[in-house]
């Protein structure tokens, strides 16, 4: 897991777990480490994860 980062207040779109989305220290992927979601971070599907900023 050294490879990635959380992204605070991120939302799985797969199993809707907060703080659970990680993304990959060169930005190419994120990952789900509830549901084991991944995706390449330029796909259509990330822009359905939700950050929210305080
Ligand atoms: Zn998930």
């Amino acid at each position: 897991m050294s490879d990635y980062k959380f992204i605070a207040g991120a939302v799985c779109p797969m199993c809707g777990d907060m703080d659970s989305i990680t993304l990959k220290n060169d930005d190419s992927e994120i990952k789900c480490i509830s549901c084991n979601y991944s995706k390449q971070k330029d796909a259509e599907e990330i822009k359905s994860i939700k950050i929210i900023n305080d």
